[in-house]
């Protein structure tokens, strides 16, 4: 054949995911921390990746990990399932828990890649925006209307909590009264509860329909390496057992996850920078003329700035990338910088000032 017959056609309209990564000297675009793993932490991985064996699948749940997370979260392992990153995780929480005829609800905007995988699984998605003109906060009373009652047709939602791209975390009293409110299964995804300071892990055991996202990819400096992990009831890690590609965690990847897990504390000096440089940086933006910082809880400020597109394309000639979301819906004529080092950050600041006066 010199053709191939159609794929599915709900591929039809759909582009690639593109987290629009260039090169540039100060990478302030998707949110990882600034500071690679130290040399001391290497060197433990270093040792630890040399007892791998490349010729043997690894262990499909990682229960060695596994294990060290539960521990840490007072759980046992089977509250506990690991991913290929927390992007796996979600892609597999529409596999369980969408699908033709079911129903998930999308609290835009916000993380692209839920509402991706309700299209690809043929998942109905029912939308409440958030509210523009409250900072991206959500529509509580709204939610709680949509999920309310025998009648709901909503079977799942996710909740980032701080919401990526916008910044604020959802209210803790909100979310439990949410899960008292309905049966459908409530994803907090926590890909950034280290600098918000906020968890629902408290009330995990008072409801067997909450799911809690955690990624070794932000605070812990992981990224590259691609590991995630949910807290759940049993009943419900059961379901996504049945969903999930067996060898999706290398062994390479639990081997240094392990580590990066046990010295965890070794990051808590960095997030703290983090989060001061973080309102400084909205602080210093505020002062600028026409622009407008949103608050955030997490490691990014999003801000309104006229042009923002020409900002963009400054910010980048200068060797500093950020995110641009303003040809987003919802998000017309904002950029999010992702927190840097002070160094960077006083880069970024510095282009903005001169493009200012
Ligand atoms: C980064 C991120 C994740 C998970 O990223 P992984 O690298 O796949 O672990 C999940 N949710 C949100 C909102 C994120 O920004």
């Amino acid at each position: 054949m010199d053709s191939v017959r159609r794929p599915s056609l709900k591929l039809e309209g759909l582009t690639p995911y593109d987290p629009k990564y260039l090169p540039a000297e100060a990478m302030m675009s998707a949110n990882e921390n600034p500071r690679d793993v130290s040399d001391e932490l290497r060197r433990k991985i270093e040792s630890a990746v040399r007892q791998v064996h490349f010729n043997r699948y690894p262990d499909p749940l990682a229960n060695d990990l596994r294990d060290l997370i539960a521990e840490a979260n007072g759980l046992d392992r089977e509250h506990v399932l690991i991913g290929n990153g927390g992007d796996e995780l979600l892609f597999d929480t529409a596999l369980a828990w969408g699908g033709p005829g079911r129903t998930f609800l999308n609290l835009p905007p916000t993380f692209s890649v839920y509402a991706v995988n309700a299209l690809l699984t043929d998942t109905d998605v029912l939308e409440i925006p958030r509210l523009a003109d409250q900072d991206f906060a959500i529509d509580e009373e709204a939610v709680l209307k949509a999920v309310s009652g025998p009648d709901s047709p909503v079977d799942f939602t996710i909740i980032a909590s701080p919401n990526n791209p916008t910044g604020l975390r959802a209210r803790t009293e909100f979310l439990h009264e949410l899960l008292h409110a309905t049966d459908a299964l409530v994803v907090v995804d926590e890909a950034y509860f280290e600098f918000s300071r906020m968890t629902m892990r408290p009330y995990l055991d008072q409801h067997e329909n909450l799911v809690i996202l955690r990624t070794f990819s932000k605070a812990f400096s992981l990224a590259g390496v691609r590991v995630g992990y949910i807290l759940a009831h049993p009943s419900v890690i059961q379901e996504y057992l049945k969903v999930r590609q067996p060898y999706s965690v290398d062994a390479v990847s639990q081997a240094i996850a392990r580590v990066i897990f046990q010295n965890r504390a070794e990051f808590e000096p960095g997030i703290e920078a983090i989060i001061d440089e973080r309102e400084r940086l909205r602080a210093e933006l505020a002062k600028i003329p026409g622009v407008s910082p949103y608050p955030s809880h997490s490691n990014w400020v999003l801000f309104r700035i006229p042009r923002a597109g020409e900002v963009w394309q400054q910010l980048y000639d200068a060797g500093i990338l950020v995110r641009d979301f303003s040809a987003t819906p919802g998000l017309e004529g904002t950029l999010r910088v992702t927190v840097g080092t002070p160094e960077q950050n006083d880069a970024f600041l510095e282009v903005l000032k001169r493009g200012a006066a």
